[in-house]
């Protein structure tokens, strides 16, 4: 029997709520499927500065690295928003994506047409997309930095203080994310949209360059390229048109609120950040630890039990368990339970986040 090794953060705020619903879940379907999974919790974020005076203790990360999948809630919270930078929670999300060596950032929007009212765009009834966006290189890790200069500009004003920051990608780097497109591309629909600013950036066209080099291995694949500007437009008028997207680490920064926002409410967004084949890729919902209601049971566990999803699909290629809590979410919103982040009104019942957990665990 396979055995896995997961590592759990559940983190601050509703992180321990959502993640523990996932980890019932998982338990679930691993029995159903005939597998086991072994759950090892690391505090890391808040909780950890509390514990241990840091967000990222060293044996946290040693956890993450020597598991087969990490599984993690949010971390962060007006508790330690007065914390020195260097040691605030969401810097162990850094320290966590740096020591795991997660390059890929995926972000799925797929609307469930039982929540198409709950889209901001009109008349929207089927969106499913995948946004693999680059998230160690780029605009956020390029060099920056400022100066004084003394140059005057065309209407006489001098230049005063200036701030620099570099978009710089190199060619390895792309080979790599673009490949994880064109792979997804292939598990799903076969098309791969690579989105960069081609008309003005030269690091946009060494991604068309590569785009095309890595093309011929998947003749299956149809590849285009769009404009970030007209991406962005895209996604709004023809969302239904998009299957798998590539991008930079800024566009795919934006892009994927962007499409996260179409599908619905925050607490249904999964998401999964990749490091090289064979290494631990982390999966967590898009939100955050969401203060404000921790402890009062309106957490929509969703978006983590659809991150566990797709950890068994990408992490561990369990697919058949992967399809089964997705298939059991689903019933759950066709049969009508809501938390209140996704309740409106007529014909919903209304639930809180154990009772969702439960109709997701009697659907499987
Ligand atoms: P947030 O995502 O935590 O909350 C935004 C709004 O969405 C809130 O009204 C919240 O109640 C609601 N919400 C979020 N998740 C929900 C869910 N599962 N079910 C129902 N409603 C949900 O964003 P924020 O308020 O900007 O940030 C709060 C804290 O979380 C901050 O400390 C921030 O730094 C941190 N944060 C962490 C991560 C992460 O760990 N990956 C991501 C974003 C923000």
């Amino acid at each position: 029997m396979n055995t896995y090794k997961i590592a759990v953060v559940p983190g601050d705020g509703i992180g321990p709520e959502v993640t523990s619903s996932a980890i019932e879940v998982l338990k679930a379907v691993a029995a159903k499927c005939g597998f086991e999974m072994t759950f090892e919790e690391y505090k890391v974020g808040g909780s950890a500065i509390d514990e241990y005076g840091h967000p990222l203790p060293e044996a946290a990360l040693e956890g993450c690295r020597a598991s087969d999948a990490v599984l993690l809630g949010a971390v962060g919270g007006p508790k330690w928003d007065s914390v020195e930078p260097a040691l605030r929670p969401e810097r162990a999300l850094l320290g966590l994506r740096a020591g795991l060596g997660l390059y890929s950032n995926l972000r799925p929007a797929l609307l469930f047409e039982e929540l198409a009212s709950a889209s901001p765009l009109k008349n929207v009834s089927a969106i499913d997309l995948l946004i693999v966006r680059e998230l160690t290189g780029g605009i956020y890790f390029g060099e920056h930095g400022r100066y004084d200069s003394d140059d005057v500009l065309s209407d006489g004003s001098v230049k005063g203080k200036v701030a620099y920051d570099t978009e710089s990608y190199s060619e390895g780097e792309i080979e790599r994310i673009v490949r994880e497109g064109f792979r997804f591309a292939m598990g799903r629909g076969k098309k791969l949209t690579v989105v960069d600013k081609a008309n003005v950036l030269e690091s946009s066209r060494l991604w068309r360059e590569i785009a095309e080099k890595i093309a011929p291995e998947y003749p299956e694949v149809a590849l285009d390229y769009l404009y970030v500007d007209n991406c962005s437009m895209q996604l709004i008028n023809r969302p239904s048109d998009f299957d798998v997207i590539v991008t930079s680490n800024m566009f795919g920064d934006i892009l994927s609120d962007e499409a996260g926002m179409i599908t619905g409410s925050i607490g249904m967004l999964p998401s999964a950040s990749l490091g090289a084949p064979g290494t631990p890729g982390m999966y967590e919902p898009v939100h955050g630890s969401a203060p404000d209601i921790a402890g009062t049971g309106k957490a929509n566990p969703l978006a983590t039990i659809l991150s566990a999803a797709m950890l068994l699909r990408w992490s561990l290629n369990e697919t058949e368990a992967s399809d089964l809590i997705e298939a059991a979410v689903k019933k759950t919103l066709a049969d009508g339970f809501r938390t209140p982040d996704i309740y409106s009104g007529v014909g919903d019942i209304p639930v809180n986040t154990s009772e969702m957990t439960q109709k997701v665990l009697e659907r499987l």
